[in-house]
């Protein structure tokens, strides 16, 4: 089982460094190699993804990424930027399923912002398409206008497009997803509006007919923005595009009390898969011992059973941090009266004693 380990930028180095030592508590024969990537790899090499990280996650069964990004780079040229080196993964690795799980740890529910009744018991999952839609759709740029409300005037274009069988192997995704959980699909489109999601709309429900065990229905984006807050619980798995998957699943992580929980998986159709906390690299609080690894630890484990097919070895790192919560053990992000504050180090070895108790 080879695992190309990516620390990045930040936070990056401190959460991965607790990941890792989770993973190598557990005793299996993992191989580990470590590369630079984002900022660190442009300090080091001039590109945020060089080429030998590039074929250490390509040869690897799964990557375990941290976090890139840094405000020192916000100058560069976007190609060079850090955050290219996870779009150039995403594309390169065939990535397009994001696996994004909210779960509400019941220790946890006085932490989330809405009140404790409608997240006690919170147990979602957005599955959003990652390599289609608007964001990497041609043509894009920008032109004079030769018509529209403004002939003349400078204007910007992005185009929203997705196919078939993107469609199509997005939709397979999520129910085959739902039939292992709640058996309910929600897929989220703006079908009254856009061409392009009445395309998927009808294109997952045809692809639902395969899944007669599963319930369907369909919610306007706009929609499900609203029940996210209003109603989450009634959520089992939410399938959506790459724009609104990326909207609504940073606004359903705050419904969990702490970004520094949520972990992510993105997968390619052989199940190789990327890894990482769905929070960025955190420069504000970089360096100083107190980011939360949980999310990144719990990635470890998506890791361990979508990737390299260990089920009983995930639960093992779930359990235990379960256990942590449920002993009262805090990083800053999470932390509330009564309960006991911990740093970054601090959480992962309490992790790693959970795992043999
Ligand atoms: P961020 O997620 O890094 O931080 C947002 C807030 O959450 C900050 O206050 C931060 O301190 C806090 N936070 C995040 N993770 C935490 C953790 N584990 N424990 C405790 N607190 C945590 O988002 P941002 O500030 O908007 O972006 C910072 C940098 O990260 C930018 O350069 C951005 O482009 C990059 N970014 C990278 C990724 C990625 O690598 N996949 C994703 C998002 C943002």
């Amino acid at each position: 089982m080879k695992i190309a380990v990516l620390p990045g930028d930040g936070i990056g180095t401190e959460i991965v460094a607790e990941a890792v030592k989770v993973l190598q508590a557990l005793d299996l024969p993992f191989e580990m190699e470590t590369a630079l990537v984002g900022g660190a790899a442009y300090a080091a090499h001039g590109h945020p993804l060089p080429e030998a990280t590039l074929a250490l996650a390509k040869q690897a069964d799964a990557v375990l990424f941290g976090a890139v990004g840094d405000w020192k780079y916000d100058k560069l040229e976007r190609h060079l930027r850090p955050e290219q080196a996870i779009l150039g993964l995403r594309k390169n690795l065939g990535l397009f399923a994001n696996f994004r799980p909210a779960i509400c740890h019941e220790p946890l529910v006085a932490a989330s912002s809405l009140k404790p009744e409608l997240v006690s018991g919170l147990d979602i999952l957005i599955i959003r398409e990652l390599t289609g839609d608007i964001y990497f759709g041609q043509p894009r740029g920008r032109r004079v206008a030769t018509d529209g409300l403004f002939p003349g005037a400078e204007e910007a274009f992005d185009t929203m497009r997705y196919s078939k069988p993107e469609i199509e192997r997005i939709a397979h995704v999520a129910f085959q997803a739902a039939r292992k959980r709640g058996k309910r699909v929600t897929s989220v489109d703006k079908a009254n509006v856009l061409e392009t999601f009445q395309f998927w709309k009808d294109v997952v429900s045809e692809v639902g007919l395969q899944y007669p065990d599963v319930a369907l229905d369909h919610m306007y984006v706009d929609n499900a923005a609203m029940q996210l807050v209003k109603a989450p619980k009634k959520f089992d798995v939410i399938v959506t595009g790459n724009m609104f998957g990326d909207i609504l699943s940073d606004q359903a992580s705050m419904l969990t009390g702490s970004i520094g929980m949520l972990p992510s998986a993105s997968l390619n159709a052989s199940n190789q898969g990327l890894y990482e906390p769905s929070h960025g690299s955190a420069p504000d609080i970089a360096g100083q011992g107190i980011a939360n690894p949980l999310a990144t630890i719990l990635s470890a484990a998506m890791m361990l059973r979508f990737s390299l097919n260990q089920e009983a070895a995930a639960q093992r790192i779930e359990t235990a941090v379960k256990t942590v919560l449920a002993q009262g053990l805090r990083t800053a992000d999470i932390f509330s009266e009564g309960s006991t504050r911990v740093s970054t180090v601090e959480m992962g070895n309490a992790v790693v004693r959970a795992l043999s108790s």
